[in-house]
């Protein structure tokens, strides 16, 4: 077991070591007192999406008005398809962005249902985002009348061995659905290994890519992966509620038609005629004018995501889970708290879950504490995981190791039990 000290030690010595370091000054706020781990539920504003929205809303709304969407708006989805498409592994003309995750999760989910229709078998597994499961539950009592939701439990709540996945499918099944780095634990799915077993059946995959988009690299392409969906408010830092994306494989796009039918689906969209054409790209995907305001704001996140290079944030990232790990056995592991995520790091996304009774409290004694100590911001997810979202573009190793040491205090000193219960609405 390591000391405290000498866990101190390595971290200053990876932060100096570390190549990505600059990036964190790219982001606000510039506030030392305030250790940010969240950034797998929202992440940090750019310090350029400042400037580039106010440059957005006075000149190009407020100056430039209705022509601004012939001047700069009617190209600015397709320039962030093709940016996510790089850190998704993708090709541009398979990325259409818009939406939020939950629609696009429900328009690919129905076009996958309709596309395979002699079959009537969905899997997913109970590790997977709630709304992912409502809107299949939702798909099949208003639509699908003749469809089951085959659902694959885990066994120890955190991963899924890849033999279940073997096991359940079979020629009826449609399509399989999966989120490829899972929310609570992190467990990371073999997207390559999945989508093999899936095709020996011709089952469709659905990934939701929330939790992988910009924290690992994902080779959609490469793994000849059929759909997938994300957000970019997380990892990407696209902001609060930013447009979604959703991936179709290009030989597939002909096949899968939108349910929601609107003008921005259209062929022609601005020939109005009356009939619905759907158009022939992965614009097909589009339901009605995108929010630009929220569209715009998304691109400095990207384009800090494709300077620093996805492999180099997955290195970083890799290395920062492994010496929080350590640190979690050395020092929290005793004080009743237990890993909740899988023990090796190629096997995990960025974020690392612990479990620990009084989860609760200990996560509001980190972000509001009473004796000084630097704001800790984790997030929670009941019944008791404490969530660490390592952001390798803004995290560095020593706020790791302060965060150990805190969340140690607060178990040790028994400060929680200062903190109340009550739950808010966000957490
Ligand atoms: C965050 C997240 C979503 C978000 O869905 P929205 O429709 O954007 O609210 C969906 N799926 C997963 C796996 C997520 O982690």
């Amino acid at each position: 077991m390591d000391s405290i000290e000498s866990f101190k030690n390595q971290a200053g010595e990876l932060d100096r070591l570390d190549t990505l370091s600059a990036f964190r000054y790219h982001f606000a706020p510039q506030d030392e007192q305030i250790i940010y781990l969240d950034g797998n539920s929202l992440g940090k504003l750019p310090i350029r999406t400042n400037a580039l929205l106010h440059k957005v809303v006075t000149e190009q709304w407020g100056q430039r008005m209705i022509r601004s969407w012939n001047e700069n708006w009617m190209g600015l989805s397709q320039r962030l398809s093709s940016k996510i498409a790089r850190i998704i592994g993708a090709e541009p003309d398979e990325v259409f962005v818009g939406d939020n995750t939950s629609a696009n999760f429900y328009k690919l989910a129905f076009a996958a249902l309709k596309f395979q229709k002699e079959r009537n078998k969905i899997v997913s597994d109970n590790l997977n985002f709630p709304s992912d499961l409502y809107l299949l539950q939702g798909l099949v009592s208003h639509h699908f009348a003749d469809h089951h939701i085959n659902m694959m439990l885990s066994d120890d709540g955190i991963s899924i061995n890849t033999k279940k996945i073997e096991e359940i499918l079979d020629h009826k099944t449609a399509l399989l659905t999966l989120s490829h780095v899972v929310f609570k634990s992190a467990f990371m799915y073999d997207m390559g290994i999945v989508n093999e077993l899936a095709h020996k059946y011709n089952t469709l995959v659905l990934w939701d890519l929330s939790h992988s988009g910009g924290s690992v690299p994902v080779r959609l392409n490469e793994t000849n992966a059929d759909m997938a969906v994300g957000c970019t408010y997380k990892y990407l830092n696209g902001g609060p509620g930013a447009p979604a994306y959703l991936y179709v494989r290009k030989d597939l796009q002909e096949k899968l038609f939108n349910p929601i039918q609107g003008w921005f689906g259209h062929n022609e969209p601005f020939a109005f005629n009356l009939d619905y054409k759907a158009r022939r790209s992965i614009e097909r995907f589009a339901v009605g004018t995108p929010g630009i305001l929220s569209m715009a704001a998304m691109e400095p996140g990207l384009d800090l995501i494709l300077e620093a290079g996805i492999e180099n944030l997955r290195l970083k990232s890799m290395a920062q889970s492994t010496f929080m790990q350590q640190m979690i056995y050395s020092h929290l592991i005793t004080l009743g708290f237990s890993f909740a995520s899988p023990e090796e790091t190629q096997h995990r996304g960025s974020h690392l879950s612990l479990q620990h009774c009084e989860g609760y409290r200990i996560s509001k004694a980190m972000i509001s504490p009473k004796d000084g100590s630097p704001i800790i911001i984790p997030d929670f997810r009941p019944p008791n995981n404490i969530r660490l979202g390592i952001a390798p573009l803004y995290n560095t190793f020593t706020e790791l190791f302060e965060t150990v040491i805190r969340m140690r205090t607060i178990v040790v000193e028994e400060q929680y039990k200062l903190y109340n219960e009550t739950v808010e609405e966000v957490t």
